[in-house]
């Protein structure tokens, strides 16, 4: 078993040869192993000017590899599964981003953990929540569960 636990937020929005976007989620969890936990797969409405809905889920993996080792592997993964360079809320058949991770904060030009994003993606917190709930993040010092909860006061319909 590792040494280091990540939390993954997995998103797709394209089918691919694998099939639809869930089975990508599936077949990225698969390939990424060390899984000691893996949320359900939710559907959410597109963000963006993309028409697709998306598929997503969170993981919490354990892993001997330092973050950017790790973003290394999962683009790997991503190309591997069909991801192209191109528009950024485009259709893509898979997004792994690292959200959280056991050693705190770790930010680089081409790293950020925790992601900027996540604790304002309804998406991502929701799957968390499933398996995470406790987490704190390392910034606020809420947890994924506070943090859920006051995305749905602002938004309560997404
Ligand atoms: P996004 O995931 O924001 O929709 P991309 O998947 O295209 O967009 O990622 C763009 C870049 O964001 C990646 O190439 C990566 O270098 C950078 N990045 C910064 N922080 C993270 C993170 N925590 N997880 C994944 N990628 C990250
Ligand atoms: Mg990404």
């Amino acid at each position: 078993m590792g040494t280091t636990t990540y939390a993954i937020a997995l998103g797709a929005n394209r089918p691919t040869r694998h099939g639809r976007p869930a089975a990508a989620i599936a077949l990225a969890l698969d390939r990424i192993g060390g899984v000691v936990a893996a949320s359900s797969t939710i559907e959410t409405p597109p963000l963006g000017p993309s028409i697709r809905r998306f598929a997503n889920a969170a993981a919490l993996i354990e892993s001997d590899e330092p973050p950017p080792v790790l973003l290394a592997r999962l683009k790997r993964i991503e190309r591997a599964l069909g991801r192209r360079p191109g528009r950024r809320w485009g259709a893509r058949p898979i997004d792994l981003d690292i959200v959280l991770w056991s050693g705190g904060r770790h930010a680089t030009r081409a790293l950020t953990i925790p992601h900027r994003e996540w604790h304002r993606r309804r998406f991502v917190l929701a799957p968390l929540a499933e398996i995470a709930p406790g987490w704190r993040d390392p910034d606020s010092g809420r947890t994924v569960r506070q943090l859920l909860t006051e995305v749905d006061r602002r938004r309560p319909r997404t």
